[in-house]
């Protein structure tokens, strides 16, 4: 055995565990009833897209590297002997799979397949291999260099939001000790959704929760735990996540609305770090709900209708589905559940890597048209869903299958759902002043604010040599370039401040 193949197989033994062995490894009847479970089998037809062929894989590798027999067995050629070259051939299809554990559902045996998937990533990022994969191979470099999966700085990060969440007014409370929970949005919605970083405090603001963000890290680990699967950088930023909430004294941790955080923080940690997180992890739907149910925030049901598409690693693998249903049935007059449901929903066939991972792209529209139907045969005028990734999988798919016309809006997330009735209830009331202020800034001295506040933050931020040029890459980035469309004056307001950061730095030269 190369030292490859031994770096492969070590990972193996290092993750599977005795109950993977009885079960995962050795329990399958290899009667195929999984496959007609999975929509990357059902979509394409591909043997090789069978949940069983991933499995059987790394099951060939187990038995002649790893059990007791496969020495022997293996030397008389009564066993396969796979070798580098295998693992290479086989390597695309270990992400053509969304760990959706939708095939563990079809199965007699309750074989786990999506975890002999996740450890089959591990082995082949752990080995080398899967840096020939530029997805993966970029996640790793990115969260290596900046603990950011897309390699984006605390400041690039803070500025996009925070100029919005200043255009708008609105405050959000940075590093402030004692805070009740702490907000960290994963990369992925920080990258690709701003309306996480804008309308989620404006909920939080109005409850009056008691939270803060951390200005020391801007991702929690999402990738590089569920697309590169390399538990060692995954590790490295669950540890950031608690030495950031011991810093700022916090008592409990938000998870948001991203379906591999929700995986990651409930069930993985707890086998990545080899104990249990250090502090309590809460899904932020519970505490807004919560807020709802106390009475500290006002909701009126929309009028339109709206279906749910039910994300496997929040329900199915999570079992948060059934909240989802008394959520949305304060939120909406008229929720339809889409066929099938619950855990038993279709995979939005985007998450860990479905989508992000180029070579997917013709696969995943083929395979999507499941999901446009069943969103179709509700006939709702809106999808929602609690996840970032199921969200822009969502939205692709009401594009590209025709539900969503002349760039009219049919997927939400389902925070958007939530800020929506809230935003109608304090209209109603006359009280939609209170999404601007954070609890955590009132009656607080000017010190305070100018520490605490994004104001602030964005003043500190302006005396930065890089923040002109900063400005211009944020005016043709897409999100803002999206947020203006959406709000006639922000992009006025975005080329004042490129003017006047040119002014201040020229004015900065002048005098050094
Ligand atoms: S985990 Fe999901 S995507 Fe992967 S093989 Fe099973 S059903 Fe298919
Ligand atoms: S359904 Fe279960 S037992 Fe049958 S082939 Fe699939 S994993 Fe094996």
């Amino acid at each position: 055995m190369g030292p490859t193949m031994e770096k492969f197989v070590s990972t193996l033994q290092e993750w599977l565990t005795a109950d993977d062995i009885i079960q995962n490894i050795e329990g399958c009847l290899g009667c195929g009833n999984c496959s007609q479970a999975c929509a990357w089998y059902l979509g394409t037809g591909d043997e090789r897209l069978r949940p069983n062929f991933r499995s059987d894989f790394i099951r060939k590798i187990y038995r002649r590297y790893l059990s007791p027999e496969g020495k022997v067995l293996g030397k008389l050629g009564i066993y396969s002997t796979p070798t580098t070259l295998d693992l290479k051939r086989e390597m695309d299809v270990f992400w053509k799979c969304t760990a959706c554990g939708r095939c563990s559902l079809a199965c007699p045996r309750g074989i786990n397949n999506r975890r002999l998937t996740r450890i089959g990533r591990a082995a082949y990022t752990d080995s080398g291999f899967s840096k020939d994969n530029l997805t993966v191979r970029n996640i790793i470099e990115n969260t290596a260099s900046s603990n950011h999966s897309f390699g984006h700085s605390v400041m690039e990060v803070f500025a996009k939001v925070g100029l919005m969440l200043r255009y708008e007014d609105v405050e959000i409370p940075i590093d402030v000790y004692g805070a009740e929970y702490l907000f960290v949005c994963p990369a992925a919605g920080n990258t690709k959704i701003p309306e996480l970083g804008i309308k989620i405090p404006k909920i939080l603001n109005a409850a009056g929760i008691s939270y803060t963000m951390t200005s020391g890290i801007v991702d929690t680990g999402t990738d590089v735990d569920h697309i590169a699967v390399n538990m060692e950088l995954t590790r490295r930023l669950l540890v950031k996540m608690e030495e950031e909430a011991q810093r700022l004294g916090v008592q409990k941790i938000f998870v948001a609305e991203c379906g591999c955080d929700v995986r990651t923080f409930y069930v993985e940690a707890t086998e990545i770090l080899g104990r249990p997180f250090r502090f309590p992890i809460v899904h932020i739907d519970t505490v807004i709900y919560e807020a709802i149910m106390n009475g500290q925030l006002p909701v009126e049901p929309i009028d339109q209708s709206v279906t749910f598409h039910d994300p496997c690693y929040v329900t199915r693998l999570s079992g948060l589905g059934e909240q989802y249903r008394d959520f949305m049935n304060l939120l909406v007059k008229d929720f339809r559940e889409m066929t099938p449901n619950r855990e038993y929903n279709y995979c939005c066939n985007a998450g860990s890597g479905g989508l992000a991972v180029a070579e997917n792209a013709d696969i995943y529209r083929k395979i999507s048209v499941i999901k446009a139907e069943q969103i179709k045969n509700t006939g709702a005028e809106l999808v929602t869903s609690p996840c970032a990734i199921c969200y822009v999988s969502l939205k692709n798919i009401t594009e590209y299958y025709g539900i969503a016309t002349d760039g009219e809006r049919k997927a939400m997330m389902f925070f958007e759902i939530i800020y929506e009735a809230v935003k109608k209830a304090l209209l109603d009331k006359g009280e939609y002043h209170r999404v601007k202020t954070p609890l955590l800034h009132k009656d607080r001295d000017e010190l305070f604010l100018e520490r605490h506040s994004l104001n602030g933050f964005l003043r500190k931020l302006q005396e930065s040599p890089e923040y002109s040029e900063l400005l211009q890459r944020l005016a043709v980035n897409p999100n803002v370039i999206n947020y203006a469309g959406e709000n006639p004056g922000f992009d006025e307001y975005l080329q004042l401040q490129i003017g006047e950061s040119g002014v201040s730095q020229a004015t900065g030269q002048a005098a050094s």
